[in-house]
């Protein structure tokens, strides 16, 4: 046998030891992934099914996901039906009984979180376009429900990793602490536009918007998951100038045409933010990506 393949050899070796003791974790999008990966450090290897320049709203479920949930150990989803369309076919195809709902493998870390928009019965119907029934899922913009996810995680990994159970618990305590501390600057950051009215495109900033003190006067979506039409736009328009609205917030998949239209009209700023880790290059971790967010909106 050459060196050359001795070597090659010996190296898979290592590298397939040195992975084995790792927890295989798979999120359902980028966010929860960035704190995935803060509680685990270097003792999980952590993977998104959505990129952060993914609309998880309307993924197509691809085999390159099944593939990535057929190994995990762990699955990690934002749920109150955020993922509905593509991640049972997913977690079905993949065949792996561990991460299915129900199983310590599967973990919704909505569970802890104050819910806003909770539909009463009346409103569930076709009519009101893509509602979420359990709620408005956008909750992980909101630091503050950041903090309950790591915790969640923290939680869930110590019990799937009980040896590592001190480490899990003591990143996500020092993450609750940053944020806690960034907390303070952000509040301060985005004091400027206490009270303030804005338009955002889909209903994705709610939580956002109900932490940092402002208010959304009328979405660019007639209903959630329903492009603008003409005579929305237009009732836009009018609650645009009448409240003096100086802000329309969007995330980057979204069209800006409806929004240009509308600044056209009243003067109005087209801000684009991303509301997921990963969507832009300044905004590779949690903490960045609301700083990121606060940035734009404030600047
Ligand atoms: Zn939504």
């Amino acid at each position: 046998m050459s060196k050359k393949i001795k070597f090659i050899i010996l190296a898979l070796a290592v590298s397939a030891t040195s992975f084995a003791g790792k927890l295989n974790v798979v999120t359902t999008t980028s966010d929860l992934a960035s704190i995935t990966e803060i509680v685990a450090g270097d003792l999980a290897k952590v993977s998104s099914i959505c990129s952060g320049n993914q609309d998880p709203h309307h993924l197509q479920a691809r085999p390159r996901y099944v593939m990535m949930a057929r190994n995990a150990d762990l699955w990690i989803r934002t749920g109150m039906d955020l993922e509905i369309g593509w991640e049972m076919p997913v977690i079905d195809g993949s065949r792996n009984r561990k991460i299915r709902p129900g199983n310590p493998g599967h973990l919704d870390v909505s569970t802890q979180i104050h819910k806003l928009d909770i539909p009463d019965a009346s409103m569930l119907s076709r009519a009101m376009g893509d509602v979420h029934s359990q709620g408005n899922p956008h909750y992980l913009i909101d630091p503050e429900n950041a903090k309950h996810a790591a915790q969640d995680i923290a939680e869930r990994l110590a019990q799937l990793d009980p040896k590592n159970a001190d480490t899990y618990r003591n990143n996500a305590g020092a993450f609750i602490d940053r944020i806690d501390k960034r907390m303070e600057e952000w509040k301060e950051q985005m004091e400027p536009l206490k009270g303030k009215s804005i338009v955002t495109y889909h209903r994705s900033w709610l939580y956002f918007c109900e932490r940092f003190g402002l208010t959304i006067a009328i979405e660019l979506e007639p209903k959630p998951g329903i492009p603008p039409s003409p005579t929305h736009l237009t009732r836009v328009i009018e609650t645009v100038q009448a409240d003096e609205i100086k802000l329309i917030l969007q995330e980057p998949w979204y069209s800006t045409k409806a929004a240009d239209r509308v600044a056209e009209k009243t003067g109005a700023r087209v801000v684009t933010a991303p509301t997921y880790t990963g969507s832009d290059p300044d905004a590779d971790n949690y903490i960045a990506l609301i700083d990121l967010i606060v940035k734009r909106l404030t600047e």
